[in-house]
């Protein structure tokens, strides 16, 4: 089996797989009502949450899209916290359906200052909300989230959480950090295919989308909510995945969630002293480093092209490159989801192979 070692899509067990070739069943009938309360309380058990979750059938930047036009009127002021690609893009969603988007950048590799985020809120109390990302996927950064939260929450605004790679895999008690819109995606932490973005949406988020006039239809969280009230969401869902996400997360209950935080944990810390024992450099400030996803600075000499293919096609495995400007500068270890010690062994000991190969001696 290819040793797929990027930050999503992820592996699958087989279990969830068998799952996906079941026989279709009437999404409007009481065998689908049942798989989507089962599945709906389940998440909200992981999740750590008593807030309304929904499952939406799109990917992850769907969710995005849907916790912004949800929440929002175009003019609204909101200060968008970036430490890479995917917090740029959550920003360029907002400024897209109208909202004034204040920008709160950060140099890729680093995580966000909470002290910063509280000085552009007192200086604009206009902001209505603060949009960040848990975990940046595209530089393997994990942000201080208690600690923005309690900084947001200082002023009451609204904070909305892009927790796509990081929820199910790294602590985020939604209610405990009293995160208002929180996205997540099926093919990152939780063992299942893409097409399923799972989101939850605060009693003060529903307060804002009470006001809120940005367009929206298909990703409408009104209509989610009536019709799951049903047992039927508005549109017809991925239901195969949504077999799939039952019995994965059938799974990750019965293992514990805290369990898997803290294999993740242990899995990330394998990999880091693993890759720095090859003489690599981590990209990521090590204090904030993702326990989801590893990135590595390509030294002096390294074609990161040239790896990647000698990986790809003499020893089965995937890493992931760098992502816009980063492309050819770092190379990224996904570990979230259904992951083994053995399979990050594999990868270091591919590397140790691979890396002489595309111009670097290694262990110097
Ligand atoms: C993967 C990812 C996204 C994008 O999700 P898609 O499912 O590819 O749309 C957004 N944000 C983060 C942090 C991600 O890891």
């Amino acid at each position: 089996m290819t040793n797929l070692r990027i930050p999503g899509p992820t592996p699958c067990p087989d279990v969830v797989l068998k799952e996906m070739g079941r026989q279709m069943i009437n999404h409007r009938g009481p065998e689908f009502k049942k798989v989507l309360f089962d599945v709906t309380d389940k998440l909200k058990q992981v999740f750590k949450t008593k807030n309304d979750v929904f499952v939406l059938t799109g990917s992850g930047t769907g969710g995005l899209e849907a916790a912004v036009v949800n929440s929002f009127s175009p003019g609204d002021k909101v200060l968008s916290v970036s430490i890479g690609v995917f917090g740029d893009r959550f920003a360029a969603i907002a400024k897209e359906f109208g909202a004034d988007v204040i920008d709160l950048k950060y140099d890729w590799g680093k995580a966000a200052d909470a002290g910063e985020i509280r000085e552009a809120l007192n200086k604009e109390p206009a902001i209505k909300a603060v949009l960040v990302t848990h975990n940046e996927t595209s530089t393997g950064v994990t942000n201080d989230l208690a600690g923005i939260s309690s900084v947001v929450k200082e002023s009451g605004k609204l904070l909305v959480v892009d927790a796509i790679s990081s929820l199910g895999s790294i602590e985020l008690p939604i209610d405990k950090w009293q995160c208002d819109v929180v996205v997540t995606g099926s093919q990152k932490g939780w063992m299942v295919p893409p097409g399923l973005t799972m989101v939850s949406v605060s009693q003060q988020a529903w307060q804002a989308n009470a006001e809120a006039t940005m367009p929206r239809f298909y990703w409408d969280f009104a209509k989610a909510k009536s019709y799951i009230e049903k047992g039927q969401t508005p549109w017809t869902p991925a239901v195969s995945i949504l077999f799939a996400l039952d019995v994965a997360l059938d799974m990750i209950i019965k293992k514990g969630i805290d369990t898997i935080i803290a294999h993740q944990a242990h899995i990330a810390q394998m990999t880091r002293d693993g890759v720095k024992a090859l003489g690599l450099s981590l990209f990521a400030d090590e204090k904030y480093a993702s326990n989801t996803v590893t990135s590595i600075a390509a030294p002096d000499g390294l074609d990161v092209i040239k790896m990647l293919k000698i990986l790809r096609e003499e020893h089965d495995t995937v890493l992931g490159g760098g992502q816009q400007h980063m492309a050819g500068k770092i190379f990224r270890i996904g570990h979230l989801g259904w992951i083994t010690e053995e399979d990050i062994n594999m990868v270091l000991k591919s590397l140790t192979i691979a890396l002489p190969q595309a111009g670097v001696e290694i262990g110097d």
